[in-house]
């Protein structure tokens, strides 16, 4: 078995992707991660695959343990963070079942525990640029190579859930010009940050946010299921192309986000 140096986050309807695995029961300082990780190889890279919402989705977005999920991870030796997620659309041109490769995002949740540094070292990271530059372009590269519909960019609003937006709050979202809307996100990818991983978001479109409905015609629960079920298929086919292709030796700031983040006295 190969060293592990590449995770991936499941999200909602994707729980498994990897046929020959072994668990790995991981133990944090923050407790246990949503599941054991499933520890498996894609030619020759080692993955750890962990479904953030749990084997039986019992974890609703605000109640993931998403400290003891990143450290798992880090601390199987996973350096590259692939965390696809199910969002929706804000916009009329980003329809259901493309893929968003996200550049930035905006933290709306509330009371998530967010950090590994609750002092006493006080440690400020930049998260200025949220995610990776050379796993986003190659993301965007093998979701061309493979016919899917991607946007290369755009702003993720993370919303602390469970509830979905009213249609004040999704045109509010809109106005300020963000693009599709989740509520995984944050935390997620910043304590990746925390950890010097690399991490990349793949948004799963999978409808249309309430406030972006207007003249479009609502879809079917039925149509929705289908479009979750492709987009699910898709990323499958996505991430064994992709994680190959990910470098060893990483050229990108991510492994040394600590570096001046640290108030000396
Ligand atoms: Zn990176």
């Amino acid at each position: 078995m190969s060293n592990v140096r590449i995770g991936v986050f499941g999200g909602s309807g994707f729980y498994s992707f990897l046929d020959d695995v072994r668990p790995r029961v991981v133990d944090t300082p923050y407790g246990r991660p949503s599941a054991p990780l499933m520890v498996g190889d894609i030619d020759g890279v080692g993955v750890a695959f962990l479904p953030r919402h749990g084997t039986e989705h019992q974890f609703p977005p605000h109640e993931i343990n998403y400290r003891a999920n990143a450290w798992a991870m880090k601390e199987l030796g996973v350096t590259r963070v692939i965390g696809p997620c199910a969002a929706g659309s804000l916009r009329r041109d980003i329809a259901p079942g493309d893929f968003v490769v996200s550049d930035q995002l905006v933290d709306r949740t509330s009371g998530r525990k967010d950090t590994f540094y609750d002092g006493p070292v006080t440690t400020h990271v930049s998260f200025a640029d949220p995610y990776c530059p050379e796993l986003r372009a190659l993301a965007v590269k093998h979701a061309r190579d493979q016919g899917i519909t991607v946007h290369d960019g755009g702003t993720v609003v993370t919303v602390q859930g469970p509830r979905f937006s009213t249609r004040a709050e999704s045109r509010w979202y809109q106005d300020a010009g963000w693009d599709v809307i989740n509520m995984t996100q944050y935390p997620e990818a910043y304590l990746a940050r925390e950890l010097e991983m690399c991490y990349v978001n793949i948004a799963l479109i999978t409808d249309y946010d309430v406030g972006v409905e207007g003249e479009i015609e609502a879809v079917s629960h039925a149509e929705v299921l289908r479009v979750f079920e492709r987009n699910n298929a898709q990323l499958r086919d996505l991430l064994f192309a992709l994680i190959p292709a990910i470098p060893e030796q990483r050229s990108c700031p991510c492994a040394s986000a600590l570096r001046g983040a640290r108030v000396e006295t």
